[in-house]
């Protein structure tokens, strides 16, 4: 087989050059990685399921309007994407206080935000992606203060209604973070929603008891991190060949 060009490779995922311009290939790979790196582990099948759970997501998120990079899944671990400049910030977007937020206010992990709240991190793993604010995001032209109107109000678009396709299946959506690109049009460029959206950048917790089903199994040694990601793929209604949690011997602890 023709070796393909790697283009980026990242902490899970790797890019390789597309079958046409304009398009790239995204690979999930079975690595996990937490506290910027410092914290690295292989989990057999996590890439395979991540793969699965994004295609859902952004496939449904086009049904809504939604644009994103996402064009079709190719196989178990790659999917067709377009090709776009990564607007170097990350957008986390709240409902629930956890994570960084609970500790940086004082905030007791569970307790609902008054509102949904969005934060905006600058993506650079030697300053530990520091949070930045609008002003950080115009005066260093990392977008313009148009584009960043719109990831707000995208990313409270698709809070909304990843709020109720998660509820659909017993879980409730704490927190996640999102990553958006451009796609130019001679000098004309619009946003479209990039990365992935799966139990890695997000804080899924089962709505009757708080389990977590997500990547702070990983960062706080919990144990049954794939099983969960199944879980999480299980209740979504995709591979429905998955085995049920409680079929998993011990379940999650
Ligand atoms: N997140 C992410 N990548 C990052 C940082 C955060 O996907 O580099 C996600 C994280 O999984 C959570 C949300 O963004 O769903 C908010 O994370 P937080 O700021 O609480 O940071 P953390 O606790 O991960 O340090």
């Amino acid at each position: 087989m023709k070796s393909r060009k790697k283009i980026y490779e990242g902490k899970a995922k790797i890019l390789y050059e597309g079958p046409e311009p304009g398009t790239l290939i995204q690979y999930f790979k079975d690595d996990a990685t937490a506290f910027n790196n410092k914290k690295h582990d292989v989990l057999e099948g996590k890439g395979v399921i991540n793969n699965r759970i994004s295609e859902f997501i952004m496939t449904h998120l086009h049904t809504i309007g939604i644009q994103t990079h996402f064009i079709k899944r190719l196989n178990m671990r790659e999917q067709l994407i377009k090709s776009a400049e990564i607007v170097p910030i990350e957008v986390v977007c709240r409902n629930v206080a956890a994570g960084s937020i609970a500790q940086r206010l004082g905030l007791p992990e569970g307790q609902a935000l008054p509102r949904s709240i969005v934060e905006f991190y600058y993506k650079n793993d030697e300053l530990g992606d520091p949070m930045i604010s609008e002003e950080h995001i115009t005066a260093f032209s990392w977008a313009s203060a148009p584009e960043l109107d719109e990831m707000m109000a995208m990313t409270l678009r698709i809070n909304d209604f990843l709020t109720g396709l998660f509820a659909g299946a017993g879980i409730r959506l704490v927190d996640f973070k999102l990553e958006y690109g451009r796609i130019w049009d001679n000098e004309y460029s619009r946003l479209i929603l990039a990365d992935e959206i799966s139990p890695d950048s997000c804080r899924l917790w089962d709505v009757e008891n708080n389990e977590k089903l997500d990547k702070d199994r990983f960062r706080r040694d919990l144990g049954g991190v794939t099983e969960a990601y199944s879980e999480v793929a299980r209740r979504l209604g995709i591979m429905k060949d998955m085995p049920k949690l409680s079929a998993i011997e011990g379940g999650l602890k």
